[in-house]
């Protein structure tokens, strides 16, 4: 799925004139999902990236597989994972907030958010999705630096017999 989402995302992002770097093998990865719940993931991360990042400095999404789930993840579950980052270089987001960004309509600045338009969902709907697919979710922010929201997706494992 992933590299499908991958193209697409490309492709939103230029309609928005946004300076998006993909950065990860080409090589297939195999996660299993929902395609278009897995795709309406990646557009509230990157329309965060565009709404809340710096004018003309670009986004990184990136993409490895990685040994284990973080720690986040129910330790029964902490498989191997594909780990995608959305990486901007925006206003972040101050530490007392980050552990309830996830919440339904939770806003960090409501008059600004309510100028820029959206309901305080999309996180909400990623962390959804995320943890529908037994994956993880981990955020790391500075103010002033930007923000890096990682997704942890276990991989599909055949079992050989
Ligand atoms: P919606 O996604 O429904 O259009 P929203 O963007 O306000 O509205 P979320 O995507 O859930 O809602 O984000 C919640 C809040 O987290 C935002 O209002 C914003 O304050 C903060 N936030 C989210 N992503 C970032 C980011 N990349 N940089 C800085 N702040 C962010
Ligand atoms: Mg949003």
């Amino acid at each position: 799925v992933i590299g499908g989402v991958a193209r697409f995302l490309e492709i939103r992002a230029r309609e928005k004139n946004m300076d998006i770097r993909l950065e990860g093998e080409d090589a297939p990865v195999v996660v299993i999902g929902d395609g278009d719940q897995l795709t309406q993931i990646f557009q509230n991360l990157l329309d965060n990236a565009l709404k809340y990042g710096r004018p003309s400095t670009p986004v990184v999404v990136r993409w490895t597989q990685v040994e284990r789930g973080p720690a986040a993840m129910p330790a029964a579950v902490r498989a191997p994972c594909l780990r995608v980052s959305v990486i901007d270089q925006g206003e972040g987001i101050a530490k007392e907030h980050l552990p309830r960004l996830t919440e339904r309509f939770y806003r960090v600045d409501k008059a600004r958010s309510r100028a820029m338009g959206g309901t305080g969902l999309g996180l909400a709907i990623v962390k959804h999705v995320v943890v529908r697919h037994r994956g993880a979710m981990t955020l790391e922010s500075e103010i002033g630096k930007g923000t890096t929201i990682n997704l942890f997706l276990p991989l599909y494992e055949p079992t050989l017999g």
